[in-house]
């Protein structure tokens, strides 16, 4: 085996960043509330393990869905999807977990519903990507970024699921 030329890949730190806690913001859309996936959607990311550290309901600006969706808006369906954001009420969540932004795209599943695997929620729940249900961060920076953006401080809660030796060793 060739040696590294970086040896802090051999670094345990290292190998903890590889179980590195993230935070995802994910968001039950207007069409997912107003279907009644709210109960569903929550429960999928319970069961897999992740931790709840935020939950609202919430009605959207048109300015907080424009600054969220910033980096699309020379999209053409860039107007139609802030009406569709602002439409009615979200539910707004901040999971916690390791690779809890990875997972959550992975159970949420492909843009487009129609290409979204079977077992996915859009591949599941949804049949048309400008009604797709799910929002789910793309990184652990915009996880961040999202959350910050969606929450204030005290809507925020730290604490200690009692399952957590039972999930991980
Ligand atoms: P994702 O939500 O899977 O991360 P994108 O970041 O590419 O997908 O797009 C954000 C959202 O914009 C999508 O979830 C969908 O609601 C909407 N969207 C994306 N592409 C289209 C499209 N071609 N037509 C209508 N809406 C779209």
């Amino acid at each position: 085996r060739r040696r590294s030329t970086n040896p802090g890949i051999f670094l345990p730190h290292l190998v903890a960043s590889l179980e590195q806690v993230d935070e995802s913001y994910i968001m039950v859309k207007p069409d997912g509330v107003q279907r009644g996936f709210v109960g569903e959607i929550i429960s999928r990311f319970e069961r897999k393990g992740f931790k709840l550290k935020g939950l609202k309901l919430f009605q959207c600006s048109k300015e907080l869905a424009e600054e969220h969706y910033k980096e699309l808006k020379a999209k053409p369906f860039f107007p139609k999807l802030v009406d569709y954001i602002t439409s009615g009420p979200v539910v707004c969540m901040a999971w916690e977990g390791v690779g809890v932004v990875a997972s959550a795209r992975k159970l949420i599943g492909s843009t487009d519903p129609l290409q979204a695997e079977p077992g996915t929620i859009r591949g599941d729940l949804a049949v048309q990507t400008g009604r797709n249900i799910i929002h789910g961060s793309d990184s652990p920076e915009n996880g961040k970024r999202e959350i910050a953006l969606w929450f204030n401080d005290g809507e925020l809660v730290e604490w200690n699921p009692a399952q957590a030796p039972w999930l991980r060793e």
